[in-house]
């Protein structure tokens, strides 16, 4: 079982900011610019970016009165594979993260849900659940190697593309012709 426990941010995390060099005074700002590893499974099923491809965060921190607001982007390759013809398919992502991380003990906390606001867990912000959410939101359910990528012939799973103009099962061997003009009384026989 994975940790989903708030309270245990490692602070080298890639993906947990420390903000004990941001003054707590709204205004101050620091920047964040990095490039870390992506962790795995971000993305969807089709799409993602690849577990450990590079992850360029370039971010701003900003003290707000009860707390961090992060904003920035987060920018990386992905890969997949094509939903109609299965081959695959490379593209980058660039998302827009921005989101409000209260102070512990802040009224914010007190008076929102944990999914409506964001928490710092001492000094520490952990990006990783908005950068999720962004990354998804950011990639198509049905990737397309192109816009008018026209799939796979379904009798023999070629991609239409690779086959020759006018490509067709319907001509078959006279002997299996035969055989299949039989199929539709063999279905009534066997309801
Ligand atoms: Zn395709
Ligand atoms: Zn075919």
């Amino acid at each position: 079982m994975p940790n989903h426990s708030p309270t245990h941010l490692d602070p080298r995390s890639p993906l947990v900011l420390d903000t004990r060099e941001l003054p707590r005074r709204p205004g101050a700002m620091r920047t964040v610019s990095r490039v870390v590893p992506a962790p795995a499974d971000l993305g969807l099923e089709l799409i993602g970016v690849p577990e450990g491809a590079d992850l360029t965060l370039d971010l701003r921190m900003e003290s707000v009165s009860e707390g961090v607001l992060v904003s920035g982007t987060a920018s990386a390759s992905v890969a997949g594979e094509c939903s109609r013809c299965l081959r695959p398919v490379s593209d980058s992502v660039v998302v827009t993260i921005q989101e409000l991380y209260a102070y512990e003990h802040s009224a914010t906390v007190e008076t929102t849900d944990e999914d409506e606001v964001g928490r710092l867990q001492g000094d520490l912000v952990d990006l990783e659940p908005a950068l999720r959410d962004a990354v998804v939101l950011a990639l198509p359910a049905n990737p397309l190697c192109r816009e008018d990528c026209p799939g796979l012939c379904p009798e023999c799973g070629v991609p239409w593309d690779e086959l020759p103009a006018g490509h067709s099962h319907e001509q078959v061997d006279p002997r299996w012709a035969a055989l299949s003009q039989l199929k539709p009384s063999n279905k009534l026989n066997g309801k």
